[in-house]
């Protein structure tokens, strides 16, 4: 298979926060780019994919806080980075940006041959391709500015959907975008997360009591409690 070049702009060793894989530890790369214009965003250094931003990872491993620098590197390379790095983790979560905006199938597949499992996060308004062991969680990003589809074929891949939540018309929202899968069968095996928007205690609550009616997961940020990256 083609070695893909993927613009990464972060890779850190960590605890993974939220989701089904809450507390495993985890290798998160990050890439760079993303079109899809959340205005919650918390990561908005990641959206320029500048030619100008382009650095050496040396560099790019030196630089402190959130930058829009990115470095070139294929599968090999991250794989070489992380044993550099002696990180012992063996869950690597692709995240961003928005991941899905490149083909991942190189990048899942080679980490899978190394004996790494993978996890992607990601809007779910771009087709994912990727190997077909990879879990895939979408958080299903619905009318943001960049005028983007959240896509059937991505809640349908998907392994876990997780929906960030701050009132009730944020569950009417996620209702209305599985309807046709649910209504399909399709949403069988799929694990449903609801996931209080900044720790607030009204979103917790409205979180807490709709998951336990529908038989949901709460998903908590627990690395924001923690203090952790
Ligand atoms: Fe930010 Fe993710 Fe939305 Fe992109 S999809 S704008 S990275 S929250």
């Amino acid at each position: 298979m083609k070695q893909i070049a993927y613009p990464v702009n972060e890779v850190f060793e960590t605890i993974q926060g939220e989701g089904g894989y809450t507390g495993v530890p985890a290798i998160f790369v990050r890439l760079q780019g993303c079109p899809v214009g959340c205005s919650w965003c918390d990561t908005k250094h990641t959206w320029p994919l500048d030619d100008d931003a382009k650095i050496d990872v040396v560099d790019l491993l030196a630089e402190q806080g959130e930058t829009e620098c990115w470095s070139e590197m294929t599968s090999k390379q991250l794989l070489k980075l992380f044993a550099e790095q002696g990180y012992t983790a063996k869950h690597v979560v692709i995240t961003g940006g928005e991941p899905c905006v490149y083909n991942l199938s190189d990048l899942t597949s080679t980490l899978f041959s190394h004996g790494y499992d993978c996890q992607i996060e990601t809007s779910g308004t771009f087709e994912v391709l990727a190997d077909d062991k990879t879990w895939v969680t979408v958080s299903p990003k619905v009318a943001m500015k960049g005028g983007y589809d959240v896509l059937a074929s991505a809640l349908l891949r998907a392994n876990e959907i997780k929906h960030p939540v701050a009132k009730q018309s944020h569950i009417d929202e996620l209702d209305a975008l599985l309807a046709p899968i649910s209504a399909s069968g399709q949403l069988s095996g799929k694990t449903i997360c609801l996931q209080p928007i900044s720790q607030k205690p009204r979103a917790t609550e409205l979180a807490v009591k709709t998951c336990i009616a529908r038989n949901w997961r709460l998903s908590i940020q627990t690395h924001k409690y923690l203090g952790i990256e």
